[in-house]
């Protein structure tokens, strides 16, 4: 077997000619000054790979809005400059060094399949053989080691979500330009969790330190 690409199958190449002869059109002008301008997103967003999670829906964005990054369960690892591959500190890097972006939101979601899987797994209810989800879990062991053991699961999965996020904003501040960028007041961080059945979406207060409704 060649490594080959394949065509695109005929149900995207239909969505995507809809999308040029009826959106397109319709922006046109502002997409081509967009182009020639260059991105300047207000905005980086770190939200889960999953599906269901539209963060331009949500918050009505336009292109060239969201400087958007995804990965299972949202999360961001430690400041880590060991030369490995790390997807989610370039993004980061990126859009603070260069585009210099004004808020950085960690995007959270109910039933995430990611907090899941690290719960079970941290719990060593479950062995999974994955060969790469594993270690990206073990981002969440500090929150794991947070949530209250005396709860159900279902209460305890749910602990994770928000402390996971908590982490998660505890590692952007390892990474010095995070700090210094929040310091100088020119960053701001925020921790969210969206619910996708009810739309509700919750926001974390930095002054009780949890989730509350809008
Ligand atoms: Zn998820």
């Amino acid at each position: 077997m060649s490594n080959k690409s394949s065509p695109l199958p005929k149900f995207l190449v239909d969505r995507y000619i809809h999308w040029k002869t009826s959106t397109y059109l319709k922006n046109e002008l502002e997409l081509k000054k967009l182009a020639s301008s260059g991105q300047s997103p207000s905005t980086m967003v770190i939200s889960c790979c999953d599906s269901r999670i539209h963060a331009t829906s949500i918050f009505g964005a336009d292109e060239g809005e969201f400087f958007i990054h995804r990965n299972i369960a949202n999360l961001v690892p430690p400041y880590s400059p060991d030369g490995e591959n790390h997807g989610t500190s370039a993004a980061i890097e990126y859009a603070i060094k260069e585009l210099k972006v004004r808020h950085l939101i960690i995007l959270g979601h109910q039933d995430c399949g990611g907090i899941k899987n690290g719960y079970y797994m941290h719990s060593n209810l479950v062995v999974f053989n994955y060969e790469f989800i594993n270690k990206w879990l073990n981002i969440l062991l500090p929150a794991f080691n947070k949530i209250q053991k005396d709860i159900s699961k279902q209460k305890q999965i749910h602990q994770l979500e928000q402390e996971s996020i908590k982490a998660s904003i505890n590692n952007l501040f390892s990474f010095p330009f995070i700090k210094k960028s929040v310091e100088d007041k020119n960053l701001s961080i925020h921790g969210l969790i969206h619910n996708i059945g009810t739309g509700d979406l919750k926001f974390l207060n930095p002054v009780t330190e949890d989730f509350e409704n809008f």
